[in-house]
């Protein structure tokens, strides 16, 4: 007992000393899906491909937080900020390929009517996506939305029914429908509805263009608007949209760039 307490009060001294050593960033991994933490001069507009770029300040120093997207070719690239162009490098990934076997044939070739709404959902999705708010803090350590098994990793270059499709731009935690699904952070509720691909999905504005996306859900907890805090609950698992099983699709972006979001969690998973 009488050690915790002085553990407690050592702690709040070195919190005292350093303000800002509890700030967790998630991990520099310049890879395309990946993150590159780049140090800057300034907190305010830092851009990459004229999309704003998060910006956090550790240490006395600004880092600059970005998400590089999947579609980037590694090489040199810049950020530019009010003191000029900044380099940084974006190294090779190989990501994995994975078949998958969709039974509902209109899930893997939509019928001309539903090529509208796929329009119209992804019009919006962009919308949410390119979202960039400036609450007080941002945290970035994210505790895992649901407990299960990682089902499919990020990156993955998919073939539904021998068709090449878009890489895996999250990743799958297989769950039992129902289980229920927490915010990794405080947020807000940016939007929600029901996907011809994504089923019923929720996303999370956490700040800076750091946005979290849930999919397939079988209940939606929360409504557009809402404040969340860490940890509460949003949905629960299910299997709505293009699925092969009940599991939730977690997605993370910075910058409009889909990331992996193992960058953000303390632990590495296990994938089965
Ligand atoms: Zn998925």
């Amino acid at each position: 007992m009488r050690r915790h307490s002085i553990t407690a009060k050592m702690l709040t001294i070195l919190s005292i000393i350093f303000p800002t050593a509890a700030l967790a960033l998630p991990q520099h991994d310049p890879v395309p899906g990946g993150i590159a933490l780049v140090t800057v001069r300034s907190n305010n507009q830092v851009r990459f491909n004229q999309d704003p770029v998060m910006v956090l300040e550790q240490e006395g120093q600004y880092i600059a937080v970005l998400g590089i997207p999947l579609s980037v070719a590694p090489g040199e690239k810049y950020l530019d900020t009010p003191d000029g162009r900044v380099a940084f490098t974006v190294h090779h990934r190989d990501y994995k390929v994975q078949r998958l076997r969709i039974d509902d044939d209109r899930q893997v070739n939509p019928l001309p009517r539903d090529l509208e709404r796929i329009a119209r959902e992804r019009e919006e999705m962009t919308q949410a996506f390119t979202h960039f708010s400036h609450p007080n803090t941002v945290e970035t350590d994210f505790q895992l939305p649901v407990q299960g098994v990682v089902s499919s990793t990020f990156g993955l270059q998919r073939l539904l029914n021998d068709q090449p499709r878009a890489p895996h731009s999250g990743i799958d935690i297989a769950a039992p429908e129902g289980d229920i699904i927490i915010a990794p952070s405080p947020g807000m509720v940016l939007a929600s509805g029901d996907y011809f691909f994504n089923g019923n999905t929720i996303l999370l504005d956490h700040g800076q263009g750091l946005i979290t996306m849930y999919c397939h859900l079988s209940s939606l907890e929360v409504g557009i608007g809402d404040r969340v805090v860490a940890s509460q609950t949003i949905g629960k698992v299910g299997k709505t949209g293009r699925v092969t099983g009940p599991h939730l699709h977690w997605a993370v972006s910075l910058n409009n760039a889909r990331v992996n979001p193992e960058l953000f969690l303390r632990e590495s998973l296990q994938p089965n």
